[in-house]
């Protein structure tokens, strides 16, 4: 199929290529210039692990293209398909900003030659649907053409850092549809991806499709912060979280997923698609209070390994020490700073009159354009391309995110890394009797302590 992919970021680039690597003739389109200039020179803007050899493969094998103009790729041919995978930024109520979507949606009507179907793959309200058919087709009518058009809603739930594997095996795939023709064609672009199993693939109606994809987002976002609230107390009582966490997780009605007490969740999703979840309830008068504390304890989660360094050291005494902190992007397997934790923890560290030494194995060119944008002083902030550089001379370890490469190391090594021999490990990858045997101070989230 010929498709047309706006928003070349995190979803729109693994989409495109996805769809490419199956054969179909995709353009990949973004207003980014550098973007795609990076990228006709086979240089990625994003770290996904395997997605640069994809991308390389499938322009190869000339099924992936790149440009900057959705008019002139729209003037050029007449897709099957065009995918609106640009972003949903929480605006300052907290409903998502539909700005981008609304914009290409016009774009497409403003350039279209020929019936198509217009796929909203971005993550958006319930009720997006009508409003980009709304916005195509009044740029039609403005142009006095009859050309036809479906919307669709295809919301996408990969994970960044494991984003190939998502989209090319994907649990399930959601299609909100207006007709029989549009679930016809979307259903015949996903089989591949599907190995052939239709029941893999509902098709639904567009609001139902839309709302799916916040509860899917919320009901994790739950789990998480369940867990999280859980390991509150268990520090209290002296319970060890993470021996609860496979206590329950083997029972098949909760399963093990999601079930991981840490310092809170970032990222560009969860905490944005809660926020536009409760926005929307709001605005029918339905009050979801459960996602209000999902939000507030999340917030609250991000200071907790802040509260216990205070308890550990004496708020007052921890101006002049040095944080060696392991991870900075908001969680492993990608450079994605959004909402990530460690900008909490490092402007907490800072405010104390502390300095800190991170490491991260790919965030650290977007860590310091983080920074600049939350407006950290990055002055008191070194970060270092070797783990255990971090740790030199490091009154204590925290550790933020749970790369596999931290949680190879052994005690051992950590024990003769780190002089201090002080742990704040805020994704528990550590075991705390190993810790402990090995004469380091440790201090989980949840491990009781
Ligand atoms: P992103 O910020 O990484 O990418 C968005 C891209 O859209 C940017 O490159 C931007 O330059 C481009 N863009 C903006 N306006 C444009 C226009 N008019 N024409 C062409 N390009 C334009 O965003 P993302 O993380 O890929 O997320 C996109 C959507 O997918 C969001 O709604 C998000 O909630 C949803 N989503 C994201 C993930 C994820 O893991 N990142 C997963 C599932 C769903």
């Amino acid at each position: 199929m010929k498709i047309v992919v706006v928003g070349t970021g995190y979803v729109g680039l693994v989409t495109g290529t996805c769809f490419a690597s199956k054969g179909n003739d995709v353009v990949c389109v973004d207003t980014d210039h550098k973007k795609i200039q990076n990228l006709l020179k086979g240089v990625l803007p994003i770290y996904e692990p395997g997605l640069d050899a994809l991308v390389s493969d499938s322009v190869a094998q000339g099924h992936l293209r790149f440009s900057t103009s959705l008019a002139q790729t729209l003037a050029e041919q007449t897709p099957d398909m065009v995918f609106i995978a640009v972003g949903t930024p929480p605006g300052e109520d907290g409903s998502a900003d539909l700005k981008y979507v609304l914009g290409v949606a016009g774009e497409i009507g403003a350039s279209l030659q020929g019936p198509t179907l217009v796929i909203d793959k971005s993550t958006v309200p319930v009720g997006t649907a009508a409003k980009v058919r709304a916005q195509v087709q009044a740029e039609l009518d403005r142009r006095g053409s009859a050309i036809t058009f479906d919307v669709v809603s295809n919301p996408e739930f990969l994970k960044e850092g494991a984003a190939i594997d998502d989209f090319m095996n994907p649990d399930r795939v959601v299609v909100g549809v207006e007709s029989e023709h549009a679930g016809r064609l979307m259903t015949e672009l996903y089989l591949p991806f599907v190995a052939g199993d239709t029941r893999k693939i509902y098709v639904m109606a567009p609001k139902d499709a839309e709302m799916t994809k916040y509860a899917a987002n919320s009901m994790l976002a739950v789990r998480i912060t369940f867990m999280n609230e859980l390991a509150v107390l268990c520090d209290r009582l002296g319970v060890d979280i993470d021996q609860v966490r496979q206590g329950i997780g083997s029972d098949r009605r909760i399963g093990t997923h999601f079930l991981f007490a840490g310092c809170g969740f970032g990222g560009s999703c969860f905490p944005k698609d809660v926020k536009a979840l409760i926005h929307m309830g709001g605005q029918v008068d339905v009050s979801l209070g459960l996602l209000d504390k999902v939000e507030a304890r999340n917030e609250t989660q991000k200071e907790y390994l802040l509260d216990k360094i205070d308890a550990h050291f004496g708020r007052d005494n921890i101006a002049g020490k040095t944080f060696a902190m392991w991870g900075l992007a908001f969680k492993p397997g990608t450079d994605d700073m959004r909402e990530a934790p460690s900008l909490v923890i490092i402007r907490g560290l800072l405010e104390r009159g502390a300095n800190v030494v991170a490491h991260d194995p790919v965030a650290l060119e977007t860590a310091q354009a983080a920074m600049a944008m939350e407006g950290i002083d990055a002055s008191r902030v070194r970060l270092v391309e070797q783990r255990e550089e971090a740790l030199e001379g490091a009154d204590a370890l925290v550790v933020v995110t749970e790369w596999s490469d931290y949680k190879a190391v052994t005690p051992a090594a950590l024990a003769s890394g780190l002089k201090s021999g002080l742990v704040f490990d805020g994704r528990n990858i550590f075991v705390p009797a190993a810790m402990k045997a090995h004469g380091l101070d440790y201090y989980g989230i949840g491990r009781g302590r």
